[in-house]
């Protein structure tokens, strides 16, 4: 799914459990709604600026191809990068170790147990619509399996049109729920 309807949607979510009495670090929850995304974003930004500007492309093709088709799946680096948050394995780990610190009154706690659980539903959400490119989300123990959802947020042959109009239609409720509350208290 798109980073920024991770982010809109882990908004909501946070802002629900915290109304329903839950001790919610709703920071932690929006940085781990986009984390995952972060590292691909960046090792992105800096392919295309490496590839067009100091060395010729090692292939054929454009460079988002090269990067995005290539280096994506087989370069150990790229998979590293972007699978460490999108994996179920790190990422249970992550609460776990949060949830103790959490109980044992440590204040790094509270926000790595939210940080780590918003990294989880981030992935959960991903897994649920990628078809060739899911997250590895066994990662580090699995470098190859990604769960082929027969649905996916971008390809067409797979409902993309359709989970893409969802999701556009989606972040305009979220965002004019968000301007409805802030319209709200502006005015009281
Ligand atoms: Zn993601």
């Amino acid at each position: 799914m798109q980073t920024p309807t991770h982010l809109l949607v882990s908004a909501v979510v946070g802002r629900q459990l915290a109304q329903r009495g839950f001790t919610v670090h709703l920071p932690a929850v929006l940085l781990g709604s986009v984390l995952p995304d972060l590292p691909l974003f960046l090792l992105t930004v800096g392919g295309e600026v490496y590839y067009r500007w100091f060395a010729r492309l090692p292939v054929d093709g454009s460079v988002m191809e090269y990067l995005h088709l290539t280096l994506f799946f087989a370069d150990p680096f790229w998979i590293a990068s972007h699978n460490l948050f999108h994996s179920v394995v790190v990422n249970s780990t992550l609460i776990g170790v949060g949830y103790l610190g959490w109980r044992r009154r440590r204040r790094w706690g509270l926000a790595l147990f939210w940080l780590a659980a918003s990294m989880l539903f981030h992935t959960l959400i991903d897994i649920a619509v990628h078809h060739s490119d899911g997250p590895l989300f066994l990662f580090p123990l699995n470098w190859t399996y990604r769960f082929a959802s027969p649905v996916s947020y971008w390809e067409p042959e797979r409902y993309g049109r359709v989970v893409m109009a969802f999701e556009l239609g989606l972040n305009g409720v979220i965002l004019a729920h968000f301007v409805q509350l802030w319209w709200r208290r502006a005015s009281l």
